[in-house]
């Protein structure tokens, strides 16, 4: 396949140098096989931002880039000063799971993620009388009751069927079957959930420390 033809194609990824979703720049033919296109890419903003070249895995079928490397760091400190540190270094582990093709430890984090902040905001409220927690759905629910999440956001968590609705037992936690999709949806989902109950919060009291300043 020619270059052209190439660049054709949805060659979208994250560039793990400047974390910008960029369409590369491939720099040379690609290398075939049946269902794949293997090349070396540039980030459009290479030569303003250091980006490094990039080598991309893309997929016929899906028409999409599936792997690339380097591997974005996702490092903890990384994310918003916002976000207590223990949930920040799960949330950027679930990130490197995910472009590990680490799905089930994508699901295993995320989860622990949403039980760590319900446990942060709720306090009592997310045991039961025998001061167990309760389980995910539950704390979703209970996330949503307390006004921390929009019903929208709560609704869309629970459709996530490998998300919450597991049971006590190993073989009812739902991982056999987490698929790419999947993963990705629940990564984005436990993003808005830190969004909507730490980094948006922070930033509106930021915003108003700012105007009153202003006034003063
Ligand atoms: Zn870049």
């Amino acid at each position: 396949m020619a270059i052209k033809e190439l660049e054709s194609r949805n060659i979208t990824t994250q560039c793990p140098h400047c974390g910008d979703t960029v369409t590369l720049i491939p720099t040379h033919t690609p290398i075939q096989s049946h269902d794949h296109l293997y090349f070396v890419g540039l980030c459009p903003n290479h030569s303003n931002r250091h980006c490094r070249p990039i080598f991309a895995v893309y997929e016929f079928l899906n028409d999409r880039i599936t792997s690339r490397y380097p591997i974005p760091s996702f490092d903890a400190s990384n994310l918003h000063e916002s976000i207590p540190e223990s949930i920040r270094l799960d949330y950027a582990e679930a990130r490197r799971c995910q472009y590990s093709s680490a799905f089930k430890g994508v699901v295993v984090l995320c989860r622990r993620v949403i039980e760590a902040i319900a446990c942060n905001k709720l306090q009592d409220k997310s045991k039961d009388e025998k001061e167990r927690t309760f389980k995910l759905f539950k704390l979703i629910d209970l996330l949503k009751d307390e006004g921390y999440i929009t019903l929208d956001l709560k609704e869309t968590a629970h459709e996530l069927r490998h998300f919450g609705n597991y049971g006590a037992h190993m073989q009812d936690d739902g991982l056999d079957s987490v698929e790419r999709d999947e993963a990705n949806d629940i990564i984005e989902i436990t993003w808005q959930f830190l969004y909507a109950i730490f980094v948006g919060p922070y930033k509106t009291k930021e915003l108003k420390k700012k105007r009153l300043e202003k006034k003063s």
